[in-house]
Formats: structure tokens, sequence, C-alpha cells
């Protein structure tokens, strides 16, 4: 889950910049966590506070309570998907979304879960409250599963072979450099979808050659940069494990009722196994 949050903090200050480049300070001023680090956190509490977490209802509940309530605490620190905001705060009944928030928010899944059909079925239970379109609750998944996979132990070429065949068929062709040159800010809006985005931030992970890497991959490509680089982060982490220094550093920028939701978490996830 940190790496997710470090993706989101170092890519904060890239976001609609179209920054281009692996080349930049790490931690510099203008970082901050954003949405991304917000709703990471509010389903890893839902994860934490829910004992029994094969009551779906339960999950669901809790995961719609606990966002809503850590937004309204940091409203204004941060940009929110329109129609997220609509759901946060206005009671917006539309649950359908595709918007890479399903995405953004899943890693703890992967930190929580014992076994690939567990993954699947929490993912769905916190995503369907709001992101329940087809894509959104794939996208939800397949971030889970990459980090599940990692955490596991599974090397690269297994992952992506999982993913290109559960997910994204398009992952077998993507590279960053062939997604660079035009990749981006478009009208569409595609930039900000599941389906827009996550291929992108697994092909950052794909191509990384550490944890760092990674999240300088992600934001190379430009887009979307603080939400997939968080993507990309999460998975890094599950893969390469994240120094303590760096793990610090990013939870000094968090609140204490932050840091009070990440600790609390850190203690019922489970343990990264060795590679295999
Ligand atoms: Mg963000």
């Amino acid at each position: 889950m940190i790496g997710a949050i470090i993706g989101d903090i170092v890519g904060s200050r890239f976001q609609f910049q179209d920054f281009k480049s692996k080349q930049f300070e790490f931690f510099a001023d203008g970082c901050c966590p954003t949405d991304d680090t917000f709703m990471t956190l509010a389903i890893g509490k839902a994860l934490t506070v829910c004992k029994d977490r094969t009551d779906e209802e339960s999950l669901r509940r809790a995961a719609a309570r606990i966002m809503r309530e850590i937004a309204a605490k940091h409203r204004d620190e941060t940009g929110w998907g329109l129609n997220f905001y609509k759901w946060l705060f206005e009671g917006n009944p539309n649950t359908q979304s595709f918007g890479n928030g399903a995405g953004m928010r899943i890693s703890g899944v992967g930190w929580v879960a014992e076994t690939e059909a567990e993954v699947k079925r929490l993912s769905k239970a916190v995503t369907e409250i709001s992101h329940g379109h087809a894509e959104g609750i794939k996208g939800a998944e397949c971030v889970a599963m990459a980090v599940f996979l990692a955490r596991i132990g599974k090397d690269k070429a297994y992952i992506k072979e999982r993913l290109i065949q559960d997910y994204y068929p398009e992952l077998a062709e993507m590279t960053l450099d062939k997604i660079r040159p035009d990749y981006g800010i478009d009208d569409d809006g595609n930039w900000v979808t599941c389906q827009g985005s996550i291929p992108q931030a697994m092909t950052a992970f794909f191509e990384g050659e550490d944890f760092e890497d990674c999240i300088r991959s992600a934001i190379s490509i430009g887009g979307d940069a603080d939400t997939i680089a968080c993507m990309t982060g999460a998975v890094a982490e599950a893969y390469y494990g994240v120094d303590r220094a760096l793990e610090e550093k990013a939870v000094s920028y968090l609140s204490p009722d932050l840091q009070f939701a990440y600790f609390a978490f850190d203690s019922v996830k489970r343990k990264r196994e060795a590679r295999k």
C-alpha cells in the first residue's frame, strides 16, 4: 500500500503537465498526497475494520462510509473526479463508473486476500459501490490481482502473462516507448478511465528495474501521472518491497488520521513471500 501512496505523492506535481521524462527530483516542493492516497487508505481502513470479510454487505457499507468520511475530511486538499465527487458528497446514485479511481484505491485487497478467489470477491465488493461498470470491475481486479501475484512471489513474466490472458490482451504489444509520444490528456477523457490508464501503469511496472524506476517510468508517459504512478507503485511495492527510509518519508506527508489508518492496515496485511 505504501507503494501506491509514494506513487501518488511523487506523481502529484506532474498531473496535467504531460511531463515525459524519468529525470526529476523524487520528492520535491509541490508533492502532496491526493485523492489516490485518500481513497487507498479508505479501502485499507474498510478492510481493516471488517473483521469478517466474507460478509460482503458489511464490507460494501464500510467502504462507502469510510471513503466518504475520509473524503469529507480532505475535501479541499485535492481534485476529485467530477462524477465521483457527486457520488461522495451529493448522493449521486450512479454507481456505473469506469474511471481509474477503481484501480488507484484497490491495492489493499492484494495485501489481505489469501487466494485469487478472495482477491476477486473483495475487489468486486469494494468497487461495485461506485465503479460498477464492467471496465471498472475489471480494472480494479487487474490491479488487485497484480499486487497479489507480486506479493506471493510470482515473477514478472508470469504476472504479465496472467494480465494479458485475464484482463488486457493489449499488454502483449505495449511498451513505454510506444505509449509515450501520443499518450496524455485527451478530449474524450480516455486518459482517466481504467482501460485508458491501467494497461499503461502495468507496462511501467513490467519495464521498471526497481521500485523507484517503476515510479519514474510511470510518470514518464504523462497523462494522469499521480494515479498511474499510484497503480504502478502498488504493484512495484508488492514485487520489490520499499525501503524503510522511503516509507517514512511518504508517511511524513500524511495527516495523523491517515497515518493511523496506514499503520492499522499495516498490522493486518499479509507478508511478502519469496520470489518463486
Ligand atoms: Mg490524484
